[in-house]
């Protein structure tokens, strides 16, 4: 019983604002209220008086919305489908017979077994993959060409196995020791992994994809304005996502000495010091930096992963009562499993996407407000700032203005750029009577 507590209270964790910055100041409940008003009153995916498209872009943009929707609610609902009918049509037991087939040894069976059953995802993933691709070929906002493409999917499919390959071992040992409380030890041993994971990630794995520059090598003056902002310079890198993408970003990632702020560099304009628009954009970024939201993120992450994981045991056991013969399946601790753990895990992340979706969006709430008080005293007036900066990279990313509530609630891991943009707009906590979030003095 005392475990059960335990799980229910982690489960409940997730949906406090754990990010520490529940409390809403007025000026941030009044352009809260003004965003909800004028997305309301606006047409649904149509133009808002605060962020709006041309005519082609809009009805660009409305296409695209559709057609991401449709990928994206299908490819979460194959995913699960395919793990059934491998484990129905016997694949994943002939992935299970042929590694022990071919080998006594118990890790070159993990990696064996593996690497079949994540070939055989790939491939049963391509088409979805291809299709988004051509997509962002299509529609101007990617420009990385197929065998660019197809390098980057070969590599990420390396690292999963290589990766993979060690926690599938350590799952399965803990499974076979610890029958029962698997699902706990794996957690625990879980934290540190994932620490050191996020601590590594721009160190090792991101170079293998990008390549990254020192951002005061080419751009001194934004580099300056950063570290006023509180980033040190060491701490700021350029990424050359102009041979890949068209579309501005910037983000913020790593851990303790590895963390850093990262600045595409389509965002940027050679030779020419920041706008008003870049510099909200990287005030943004400043305020995941230094508010510690990559932490916060992953330990929130972290607290939900032991409920997750108490879940897919709990699936496990059923399945294997109820199909392990069908399957040919017979214990938890046969390598087939594992198929039965990701379709527990498919299905859980799924339904519970609204809540880490809305406490991503939360986060990125607040770093919008953080960027637009950073930028205040820099720019004369922050909140045409933040619409430009929304109008420009909206046009540029094709966004939807106005999606409709519950796609934005269910699928929006940022608040929808119409409602930024008109936030931003409204927000003005320099008014007399009113105080800003961050910045008080
Ligand atoms: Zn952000």
């Amino acid at each position: 019983m005392r475990l059960r507590s335990l799980v229910l209270a982690l489960c409940l964790l997730p949906c406090i604002d754990a990010s520490g910055l529940a409390s809403t100041t007025p000026a941030e409940h009044a352009a809260d209220v003004y965003a909800t008003r004028e997305m309301a009153a606006a047409p649904l995916n149509g133009n808002l008086p605060d962020y709006s498209l041309p005519p082609a872009q809009l009805a660009q943009a409305r296409h695209l919305a559709s057609l991401r929707l449709r990928l994206h609610f299908g490819a979460e609902a194959w995913a699960i489908l395919q793990l059934i009918l491998l484990l129905a049509l016997g694949v994943i037991a002939w992935m299970r017979d042929t590694a022990v087939r071919l080998t006594r040894h118990r890790w070159l069976q993990a990696y064996i077994f593996l690497l079949l059953f994540l070939l055989a995802r790939a491939l049963l993933n391509l088409p979805l993959s291809l299709y988004g691709h051509h997509l962002g070929l299509h529609y101007g906002l990617s420009i990385q060409p197929w065998p660019s493409w197809f390098a980057d999917f070969g590599k990420g499919l390396i690292l999963e196995w290589l990766i993979g390959g060690l926690l599938l071992l350590l799952l399965f040992a803990l499974i076979r020791r610890t029958p029962g409380r698997w699902w706990l030890v794996f957690w625990i041993a879980a934290v540190p992994i994932v620490l050191t994971g996020l601590y590594l990630s721009p160190i090792l794995v991101d170079p293998l994809f990008d390549h990254f520059e020192p951002l005061a090598l080419h751009h001194p003056d934004l580099a300056a304005q950063l570290e006023h902002m509180g980033v040190p310079a060491s701490r700021q890198f350029l990424m050359k996502a102009s041979a890949k993408v068209t579309t501005p970003n910037a983000y913020v990632t790593g851990l303790a000495n590895s963390k850093r702020i990262v600045v595409w560099d389509t965002s940027l304009a050679p030779g020419q010091s920041p706008s008003p628009e870049v510099l909200w954009m990287v005030g943004h970024e400043c305020g995941h930096y230094v508010l510690r939201h990559v932490l916060k993120g992953t330990l929130l992450t972290l607290a939900g992963l032991l409920p997750l994981l108490y879940l897919c045991y709990r699936f496990l056991t059923w399945a294997i009562r109820r199909f392990g013969a069908r399957w040919r399946i017979p214990s938890p601790a046969d390598w087939g499993a594992l198929a039965i753990i990701l379709l527990a895990a498919s299905i859980l992340s799924a339904m519970s996407e609204p809540v880490s979706n809305t406490i991503s969006r939360q986060i990125e709430h607040h770093a919008d407000i953080y960027g637009e008080e950073a930028i205040h005293g820099l720019v004369t007036a922050p909140q045409l700032a933040v619409k430009n900066a929304c109008d420009s990279d909206g046009l540029r990313a094709l966004d939807d203005p106005n999606p409709s509530p519950w796609v934005e609630f269910w699928i929006y891991n940022h608040p929808s750029t119409g409602r930024r943009a008109a936030f931003g707009s409204a927000y003005n906590p320099w008014a007399p009577g009113m105080k800003p979030k961050y910045f008080k003095k």
